[in-house]
């Protein structure tokens, strides 16, 4: 699984980590879904938004083909290419309906790591997203308390879990840093209601991808929160 996570095919930046799951090389892990549509989690911290775009087209494929760009959440990591993706499709911005309005900055997110650090421009969101949704394929499960809208997606078709920063899987599958958690019990609440999902595969916004028992996986985790 690392091997394929971390083979070089002649470009750093290439990596398909399964069947139409795509990895541009990101700080704070990005993913494109290529299928009939085009999708984007995350887009990265600010300087992300090019990478994203130079991936798109080391795949032959042109940043109008977007469809939806989902964002995760608001911290900087994972909000701070959209403009820049934004600037180059005409794709829809989905989120969380209480993450929206942080994204396009009607509001200032106060959370850590703190309202300083939300500097990216503000995008509108054109989806609100709630939980339980499905949208473009993926369903969208709720995980609050890393921020106030976090969420995660689900896609049934490959068995696979977009975590976004619900769990952590840097040295270990853990919580992520209560020092970025807004709400920790919260966190793990929902690191609980994850674990009672099936998935086969699981990628997050930071860490390596588990390919195989990725539920069970957060099963264990559950257990020892
Ligand atoms: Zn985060
Ligand atoms: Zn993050």
């Amino acid at each position: 699984m690392a091997g394929i996570w971390m083979e070089e095919r002649g470009r750093t930046q290439m990596a398909e980590i399964m069947k139409g799951v795509h990895a541009p090389e990101t700080f704070s892990n990005t993913f494109l879904l290529v299928d009939q549509r085009l999708i984007l989690v995350d887009s990265g911290t600010a300087e992300s938004g090019s990478k994203v775009l130079d991936y798109l087209r080391g795949i032959r494929m042109k940043p109008s083909d977007i469809g939806t760009i989902f964002i995760t959440h608001t911290h900087p990591d994972h909000v701070g290419g959209l403009a820049d993706v934004k600037r180059a499709t005409p794709a829809k911005v989905a989120a969380h309906r209480i993450e929206a309005d942080f994204i396009s900055k009607k509001r200032t997110y106060t959370g850590p790591p703190g309202a300083e650090r939300q500097r990216h421009p503000g995008t509108p969101v054109d989806i609100l997203l709630d939980d339980g949704s499905v949208q473009d394929g993926l369903r969208v499960i709720f995980t609050p308390g890393h921020t106030t809208g976090s969420i995660s997606l689900l896609d049934e078709s490959r068995s696979l879990l977009i975590a976004g920063d619900a769990v952590s899987n840097e040295s270990g599958l853990r919580p992520m840093d209560d020092r970025y958690n807004v709400d920790p019990r919260q966190h793990r609440a929902s690191i609980k209601k994850l674990a009672g999902l099936a998935f086969e595969n699981m990628v997050m916004g930071h860490g390596t991808p588990i390919l195989g028992g990725a539920s069970k996986q957060v099963n264990e985790l559950a257990g020892r929160l």
